[in-house]
């Protein structure tokens, strides 16, 4: 008999961008301090079958994992906080719930029966919510949106189905919601929330827990008052103030016991919970030594959600070096070989991000130039690392005209599609993506980075090195320090007489966890660091 799981379903009321996902992350990260195996599922209500296709600007980040799922960023959350590997299972939106749904009334398989909202899409959800059904002790499931939201309906349906089907001492509903401050009044309300609660039970799903989001403290007779209006015990009435770090989150929720009462309602036995390495890893975040700064150039850095498991890489990666790294972001349209100089004076080390399509690709390549000839710390992610090897070309192999095929097709693209990759025409799902091994050159600044020769990195692109190429840039002193373990593709570039610069086909940053951090996340920070601390001593 496999062992049952424990659900908890986490809503949202009264508006949008409350944290959820870091709400899901830090309960599960509590519970797995208890010692409970635990895992977040994300449900967005969009219709959307892939999310790889959404535009950065509107959506954020796309996260990859390991098999190659392209998902919402938050499950980059649940894989920072709970250290654990997330999967195709982890996540879906209604369009794949639908496309699934579809395809099968396609192929007959509901015999002619009129395919309804309520039980086909219900069950088909219910089924995926079923999927680490035994499999880990506790079971953190996401519903995207707000309560209330047309496209909704189907998921709470379907969740409060399966509380009463796992019986209701092993599910477990929190309501993340909003209690405004209104400064002219001098006070805090809670209409929103008891109006969002009111949506909820309307579908018949009453809260066990509000977390209830303010930007001051909520005193006892206002929690006492949401309590009593929302038919929610007094103690489960549990602020959630802003913080100064959202990985301090845990720390703020454990305070108010929030994990304690978690376990008291699903009958979980209350093990000790242990967070110590996660404090020093907060209070490393909190108090940093030494500044560095780092200039990320990119696309979408008015979004800098678009880069948020970067960003969270240098939260991880400054920690681990007792840093404070500040992030000085750069609109790769607005550089160019006139201001370059200016635009990354003071810096002590730079990133070039990843993106696809031609815009703000001549600004990066001066930027790279800049650091390239100043010893300035480099690290190129994915379309940053092709960069490197396109002013590589132009600058040092004398291909004046070296380019990527993305961009610009002529002899002389040092990037290029693989041949398998030319004739692809759907644009979801059908580049290099997920987890791919790499093998290390003995010796190279990436091995000593990873302390190890063989590794696995997650891709998300269409274009590579072009082999045709390797000799004369391996002649002109670039080492290509990581490829496949066939030797086939490049993985890795780096440059031996330079203080670190470092360009990699993959995406490091989603496998950068807090307190463990990633090891090139690291390094460049760590050199970064040196790179200030002899522009002080100079
Ligand atoms: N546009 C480039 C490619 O498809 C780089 C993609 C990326 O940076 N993720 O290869």
């Amino acid at each position: 008999m496999p062992k049952s799981s424990k659900y908890i379903f986490i809503t949202g009321g009264v508006l949008s961008s409350l944290g959820k996902g870091i709400a899901s992350s830090s309960i599960g990260l509590l519970l797995k301090q208890r010692g409970y195996s635990v895992t977040v599922q994300k449900f967005d209500p969009y219709i959307n079958v892939d999310p790889g296709t959404m535009n950065p600007y509107q959506h954020g980040e796309v996260y990859v994992t390991d098999d190659g799922a392209e998902t919402d960023l938050d499950l980059g959350h649940y894989e920072r906080y709970l250290d654990v590997s997330m999967t195709r299972a982890n996540t879906a939106t209604a369009g794949q719930v639908y496309y699934d749904v579809i395809m099968r009334e396609r192929r007959g398989e509901y015999l002619g029966k009129t395919v309804q909202v309520i039980p086909h899409i219900t069950d088909e959800i219910k089924r995926r919510m079923r999927a680490y059904d035994g499999v880990f002790d506790v079971i953190i499931i996401e519903i995207g949106g707000t309560v209330g939201d047309i496209e909704g309906l189907p998921f709470l349906e379907a969740a409060r189905q399966h509380a009463l089907e796992v019986g209701r001492q092993n599910a477990l509903f929190v309501h993340l919601t909003f209690v405004p401050y209104i400064k002219s009044a001098g006070e805090v309300k809670t209409k929103p929330t008891q109006h969002s609660v009111k949506t909820l039970m309307e579908f018949g799903i009453m809260p066990d827990l509000l977390l209830c989001r303010s930007e001051v403290k909520l005193d006892r007779d206002i929690r006492a008052k949401i309590a009593l209006f929302c038919n929610v015990e007094e103690r489960s009435v549990v602020e959630a103030l802003d913080a100064e770090t959202i990985y301090e989150v845990p720390m703020m929720f454990a305070k108010r016991e929030l994990d304690d009462i978690i376990c008291e309602k699903l009958h979980l036995k209350r093990s000790n919970l242990d967070l110590d390495t996660w404090s020093r890893f907060v209070h490393r975040i909190k108090a940093p030594k030494h500044p560095v700064t780092i200039a990320i150039v990119g696309k979408y850095v008015k979004h800098q959600d678009s880069y948020k498991s970067i960003s969270e890489a240098f939260i991880h990666a400054g920690a681990i070096n007792n840093a404070k790294v500040n992030i000085r972001w750069i609109d790769s349209e607005h550089v160019d070989v006139s201001n370059v100089a200016e635009q990354l004076d003071g810096i002590d080390g730079l990133l070039v991000a990843p993106g696809f399509g031609s815009r703000g690709i001549e600004g990066k390549i001066s930027a790279i130039r800049h650091v390239r000839e100043h010893g300035i710390p480099f690290f190129g992610i994915c379309l940053g690392m092709q960069c490197a090897v396109i002013e590589f070309g132009r600058n040092v192999c004398g291909l004046p005209e070296a380019n990527s095929s993305e961009f610009k097709k002529n002899k002389f693209s040092v990037i290029d599609l693989l041949p398998e990759q030319r004739h692809v025409t759907d644009k979801g799902g059908t580049m290099r993506l997920g987890a791919y091994p790499c093998t290390l050159k003995k010796k190279s600044k990436a091995a000593a980075a990873y302390k190890t020769e063989h590794i696995s990195e997650r891709h998300r692109h269409r274009y590579e090195f072009n082999n045709e190429f390797r000799e004369l840039y391996e002649g002109s002193g670039m080492v290509l320090s990581g490829t496949s373990p066939d030797e086939k593709l490049v993985e890795i570039i780096e440059l031996p007489n330079h203080p670190w610069f470092v360009g990699v086909q993959f995406h490091p940053e989603y496998k950068s966890r807090a307190v463990t951090g990633h090891p090139l996340f690291v390094a460049f920070v760590k050199a970064a660091l040196h790179h200030a601390q002899e522009t002080v001593d100079a």
